[in-house]
């Protein structure tokens, strides 16, 4: 190895350091800049934990069938709480066309279909990760906040 060669190793061996210890603003705020027309927002390090869970639909229908809300939906645009998982939470771009649909399922409905899924998927974290990304992609509030503020007053009175 010449001398040039072992300064230059050490030279990108510091700033690789040095790029750790601070880059990491830089890159979000490229992921931002690359990705702002794409629609795609950068998600927490909570929320990328949750990710697993909330695609592990093995698509049974047994929230389809335990769910009681039918007559009240148009069923038009609400085949059945599945969807969420199974295809329509996919798409992180477009969750602001989602809130229509997920206000068709309420809190009690959300308990229930926790306590059917075999998969175990939560919906109520789920219905929460939609609907912050839907506001944050512009999508007027919907009722379903109500849940997800339940949910965080929860988890606040849980951490007491
Ligand atoms: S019950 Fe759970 S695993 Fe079955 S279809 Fe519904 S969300 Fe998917």
């Amino acid at each position: 190895m010449t001398l040039a060669s072992f300064l230059r190793l050490g030279f990108y061996f510091v700033r690789q350091l040095v790029m750790r210890l601070f880059g990491r603003s830089a890159g979000l705020k490229k992921f931002q800049a690359n990705y702002a027309n794409d629609r795609l927002l950068p998600l927490s390090p909570s929320e990328r934990a949750a990710l697993p869970d909330f695609s592990r639909c093995i698509a049974c229908g047994m929230c389809d069938a335990a769910f009681t809300g039918y007559a009240r939906v148009n069923r038009a645009e609400f085949r059945g709480p599945s969807d969420l998982p199974l295809s329509y939470s996919r798409n992180l771009p477009d969750f602001d066309s989602l809130t229509r649909y997920v206000s068709n399922l309420k809190e009690g409905d959300l308990d229930v279909l926790e306590q059917v899924c075999p998969a175990r998927i939560p919906f109520k974290r789920l219905v929460v990760f939609v609907e912050t990304h839907a506001a944050a992609l512009g999508a007027p509030p919907g009722e379903h906040l109500a849940v997800a503020t339940g949910i965080a007053t929860e988890r606040r009175s849980a951490k007491v």
